[in-house]
């Protein structure tokens, strides 16, 4: 966090360093990336990523969205526009936030991008398919996604049963928990724990972490057995 000085934001821990949550989803043919954040120029820089296919996005707030200028190193390198896969909601607050995107008369070197509605119906990007999990965060729907055994979740405090029922069965989990103290509109790590015992998923990382979650290490040795921290640049093979 910018301008603090506590044991997270000071430590020389690498895993104690992280960026905006996002992450890449990648088969033998095909790149995804899920949300642009704030430092998605850096993240794509520091993973090396030539190609993407389409971006997915989860909900419309800013610290997923503001990176989306970005894509025009895509767009230059692979001579076409990008697929966006959002729901209307998003799509209102990608309008409006990037205006110049979508204006009539088009400044050049703009982002160029392709709409993509989804909702909770299942879609595929090249060989990927792609099962949409509506989530609750606070009032905002977000939408999670369902990658074959793999289920991604971000900024969500509640998730109705039957949209459990999707995630049912997979291997591994990410989901969102902000601190150990409650918050309004995501999970602290208790909720999150107990939405993976109750989900009954064997493996799971937790993500979009507060500062004020704690040092990596520490937090580490209290998890229960199968569930982690994630960290940048953590891979899992699925
Ligand atoms: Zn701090
Ligand atoms: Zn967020």
């Amino acid at each position: 966090m910018i301008g603090c000085d506590c044991e997270v934001c000071t430590s020389i821990d690498k895993k104690d360093n992280r960026l905006r949550a996002s992450i890449l989803v990648q088969s033998s043919t095909t790149t995804i990336v899920i949300d642009t954040t704030p430092d998605f120029r850096y993240q794509m820089l520091r993973e090396k990523v030539k190609k993407i296919d389409a971006v997915l996005f989860t909900h419309p707030h800013k610290d997923h969205i503001a990176g989306l200028d970005d894509i025009r190193a895509f767009n230059f390198f692979q001579q076409s526009s990008i697929n966006i896969y959002a729901n209307t909601l998003t799509q209102e607050a990608l309008k409006r936030e990037f205006a110049y995107v979508f204006a009539e008369k088009k400044y050049p070197g703009i982002p160029e991008i392709d709409l993509c509605t989804i909702d909770k119906k299942p879609f595929t990007v090249g060989d990927i398919t792609i099962v949409p999990v509506l989530v609750w965060h606070l009032h905002m729907p977000v939408l999670a996604f369902r990658f074959a055994d793999f289920t991604y979740i971000t900024d969500a405090n509640k998730i109705e049963e039957e949209e459990k029922k999707k995630i049912t069965g997979s291997k591994i989990i990410v989901l969102n928990a902000l601190r150990e103290k409650k918050h309004i509109s995501h999970f602290n790590l208790q909720e999150a724990i107990e939405m993976v015992q109750q989900l009954q998923v064997p493996e799971a990382y937790f993500i979009h972490l507060s500062h004020q979650m704690g040092k990596h290490k520490e937090v580490e040795k209290i998890l229960p057995a199968g569930m982690h921290l994630a960290y940048d640049g953590l891979e899992l093979m699925c």
